[in-house]
C-alpha cells in the first residue's frame, strides 16, 4: 500500500505535544518529512529525534513573523520545499466578561488568530511555488458555536474559520487549498492530563472525549492529494457535540 503523504513536506506549529505531535507521528508514517515547530524546545527536540531523519525541530512562536519566516527558511533547507502547513499552536484560556482583561483577550487572539494569519504570510511564496499544496487550519468546535466564559477563544476560533475561507478563496488559483478542521474536547495536555474522559449524554452524544488520533486522520486527510476536491471548508470531528441538541 502507498503511503498517503510520501514525498510531502509539512511544517507543524505546536506538534510537541498534544494533537500536533499526533499529526507529526502520523505524517512521518505516511511518508511525509516534517518539521516541529513549537515554543515547548525540549519535547519538540525529543519528538524529533524519536521521529528519525524524515523530522526536524525549529523554535517557533507563532506569534512571532521573524519565527515564522525561520521556520519556513529551515523548512525548504532541510526538505527542499514546503507544500502543507498545518497552524496547530493554540492556547485555551477564559474568563467571565468583566473580569477578563484586554490584555488576556490580546494573548489568545495573537496565538491563535494572529499567528495562523502570519503562518500563511510567511508560507505562501514557498506553499505556492511547491503547488498542489495544502493548509489545515486548526479551529476548534468553539469556531462553530458559542461557548460561555471563553469569550477570546471563541472568537479567535471563528476568526480561523473565516480567515480559512478567504484564504481558500485567494489562493486556489495559485494551486494552494485551505480547509479548518474543529475537535470538540480531546484529551490532550490542554484539557489537563488528569481529565475525565467520560461526558454526559446532554454534552456529548458519544458520551466521552476525543482522542489525538481520531483527529489525526483527517489532518492527514486534508493534507493529502486526496482531498483534493476540498478546499474552503470545516471539517468538524467532535462526537456529534454540535450537530444539535440529543
Ligand atoms: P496542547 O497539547 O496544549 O499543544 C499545543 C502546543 O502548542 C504545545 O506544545 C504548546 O506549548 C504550543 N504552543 C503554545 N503557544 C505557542 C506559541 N505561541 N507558538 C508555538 N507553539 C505554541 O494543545 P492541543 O489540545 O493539542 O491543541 C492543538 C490545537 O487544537 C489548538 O489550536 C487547540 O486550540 C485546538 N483544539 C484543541 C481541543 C482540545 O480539546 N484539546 C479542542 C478543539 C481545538 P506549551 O505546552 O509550552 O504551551
Amino acid at each position: 500500500m502507498t503511503e498517503r503523504l510520501t514525498g510531502r513536506v509539512a511544517l507543524i506549529s505546536g506538534a510537541a505535544s498534544g494533537m500536533g505531535a499526533s499529526h507529526a507521528r502520523a505524517f512521518i508514517a505516511e511518508g511525509a518529512c516534517v518539521m516541529i515547530g513549537d515554543i515547548a524546545d525540549t519535547a519538540g527536540q525529543q519528538l524529533a529525534a524519536e521521529l528519525g531523519d524524515r523530522a526536524a525541530y525549529i523554535h517557533l512562536d507563532v506569534t512571532s513573523s521573524r519565527d515564522w519566516d525561520a521556520a519556513v527558511a529551515e523548512t525548504i533547507r532541510c526538505f527542499g520545499k514546503l507544500d502543507v502547513l498545518v497552524n496547530n499552536a493554540g492556547i485555551l484560556d477564559g474568563g467571565p466578561i468583566g473580569e477578563y482583561t484586554e490584555k488576556q483577550w490580546q494573548n489568545v487572539l495573537s496565538i491563535n488568530l494572529t499567528g495562523p494569519f502570519l503562518g500563511l504570510t510567511a508560507a505562501r511564496d514557498a506553499l505556492v511555488a511547491a503547488a498542489p499544496a495544502a493548509v489545515v487550519n486548526i479551529s476548534s468546535a468553539a469556531g462553530i458555536q458559542g461557548v460561555p466564559g471563553v469569550h477570546a477563544y471563541t472568537a479567535s476560533k471563528f476568526g480561523v474559520r473565516g480567515l480559512t475561507k478567504s484564504a481558500a478563496l485567494e489562493l486556489a488559483p495559485h494551486g494552494v487549498r485551505v480547509n479548518s478542521v474543529h475537535p470538540g474536547g480531546i484529551l490532550t495536555p490542554m484539557l489537563g492530563a488528569s481529565s475525565d474522559a467520560t461526558l454526559d449524554r446532554g454534552a456529548n452524544p458519544l458520551a466521552r472525549l476525543g482522542l489525538p488520533e481520531e483527529v489525526t486522520p483527517l489532518v492527514v486527510f486534508l493534507a493529502s492529494t486526496e482531498s483534493s476536491y476540498c478546499n474552503g471548508a470545516e471539517y468538524v470531528v467532535d462526537g456529534g457535540m454540535t450537530a444539535g441538541r440529543a
